[in-house]
């Protein structure tokens, strides 16, 4: 008899966790793990803003799925069908034609992607900032912008290319909005034509508050950092156009800028609506508190993708946050490995402790299990908390050491755009 077939599809927090803890709880020849994700590596996204300042090295914040899964099957591609009535997944691989994989239990961790909306402009103006590569492209941008106007006359066009602006302040932008600020602003003591009060940077946000992971006290406390550094910060505001660089916003303020930032928000991975598990008016995967799905025997799901009670608030569902993504996928894996055995499956609770943030060098923001912290005491916890959470002793120790480095030389200011334009120099000699 075979063993038993664990797929899991989406090989992020939840994805990665479960097979982590599946390949150290299985007996031999238990059952089997495939792990697929279009992406061979997993992204720890709370370290995403640090890497896009250059306090990280950029490969130090993501894992190989292939050296970390050595139990497991990685497939490197993309799940475009499930049909889990009859166990079978339609895969696209990265190359090559599509196929149908076959299991015998499910584990859907397939994540969220940036909620946009039909904003004009808004699909060819924008970056998001849910993966590396949009990090590392932003920072590049926001150096070349710094190298392009120091060497121009034309004012209109500097104030466009100096102007930055970031919609949405949840974590993920006030994050990525106050490392890029503190990293260019950093960055211009080296450009002579280039002073601090020379960019513009703009947060555009629809609520009337920020960062409504913490109390109103903290995120006050917030804003007014943020504008003490002289960043615009426009509260009850939408974007409402950005038709080639010129942003609108509600209220009739116009102006140009050259790099927009789309942080407003995810939505649950819409391939959901490709398979035939129940979801709800989210597009979020129904589970059960024991993490599986619901009316789905064999199924499991957890993370942003998955409606989960929280057992800690009744009434309400788990908030899509890597905190819950990392405790719900120790659930799930041994959850899966107690249906293997027969046992009876065990709830996922657990009390959300708050949120960290940090708002650049030295600088932060904590709110954990009710003790408020701000500045260099939050930003302390920021790094301790997140090191501790990095997956691998390899990986935090190379954190811990980019850091210890960080100490005693100066900040890195460079931008390696050009890596992603390796032909321009090839081409511009042969023609
Ligand atoms: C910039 C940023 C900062 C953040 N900071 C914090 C923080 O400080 N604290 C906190 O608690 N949370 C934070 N979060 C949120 C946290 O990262 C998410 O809640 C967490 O990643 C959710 O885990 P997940 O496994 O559900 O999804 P993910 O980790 O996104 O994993 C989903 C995986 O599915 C893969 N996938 C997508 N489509 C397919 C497909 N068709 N087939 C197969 N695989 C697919 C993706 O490549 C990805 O690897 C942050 C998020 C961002 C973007």
């Amino acid at each position: 008899m075979t063993s038993p077939h664990i797929l899991i599809a989406g090989g992020g927090y939840v994805g990665m966790y479960t097979a982590l803890r599946l390949q150290r709880k299985l007996r031999r020849g238990e059952a089997r793990v495939t792990v697929i994700d279009p992406r061979p590596n997993m992204t720890y996204q709370p370290f995403l803003p640090e890497a896009a300042a250059g306090s990280l090295e950029p490969r130090h914040v993501v894992v190989p799925l292939r050296r970390t899964l050595r139990g497991c099957d990685v497939v490197t591609g993309r799940l475009v069908g499930l049909d889990h009535a009859n166990r079978v997944a339609t895969i696209e691989p990265s190359e090559g034609s599509t196929y149908e994989l076959s299991y015998d239990i499910l584990v859907s961790a397939l994540g969220s992607v940036s909620r946009v909306l039909p904003i004009p402009g808004l699909a060819d103006q924008a970056i998001g900032f849910q993966q590396i590569e949009e990090a590392i492209a932003l920072r590049n941008r926001v150096l070349e912008r710094l190298d392009a106007a120091a060497s121009i006359r034309d004012d209109d066009r500097r104030r466009r290319l100096l102007t930055f602006v970031f919609v949405g302040g949840g974590y993920a932008g006030i994050e990525a909005l106050a490392e890029l600020e503190d990293m260019a602003r950093y960055a211009t003591r080296y450009y002579g034509h280039v002073a601090p009060e020379d960019m513009r940077w703009v947060l555009v946000e629809a609520a009337p508050r920020i960062l409504p992971e913490v109390d109103e006290d903290m995120a006050r406390y917030t804003l007014d950092q943020l504008r003490k550094r002289g960043i615009e910060v426009h509260l009850e505001t939408r974007l409402e156009s950005v038709v080639g660089g010129r942003v609108v916003l509600t209220g009739g303020e116009e102006f140009d800028a050259d790099t927009i930032v789309w942080t407003a928000g995810v939505k649950a991975n819409p391939i959901l609506a490709k398979t035939d598990l129940p979801l709800d008016d989210r597009g979020r995967v129904r589970a059960r508190a024991d993490l599986t799905v619901e009316d789905m025997p064999g199924a499991f799901a957890a993370g942003d993708a998955a409606a989960v009670p929280d057992l800690a608030n009744p009434g309400r569902l788990c908030s899509p946050s890597a905190q819950h993504a990392v405790r719900q996928a120790k659930v799930l894996a041994d959850n899966v490995v107690r249906s293997l055995r027969g046992a009876p499956l065990e709830d996922y609770r657990h009390r959300h402790a708050g949120s960290v943030a940090s708002l650049g060098l030295h600088k932060g923001v904590a709110q954990v299990y009710g003790i408020k912290a701000r500045g260099i005491i939050a930003w302390f916890m920021h790094r301790t908390y997140h090191m501790s959470r990095m997956p691998t002793l390899n990986k935090k120790i190379r954190i811990v050491l980019d850091w210890t480095l960080a100490l005693f030389f100066r900040r890195e200011v460079v931008s390696l755009g050009s890596l992603h334009r390796e032909r321009d120099e090839w081409e511009r000699a042969n023609h």
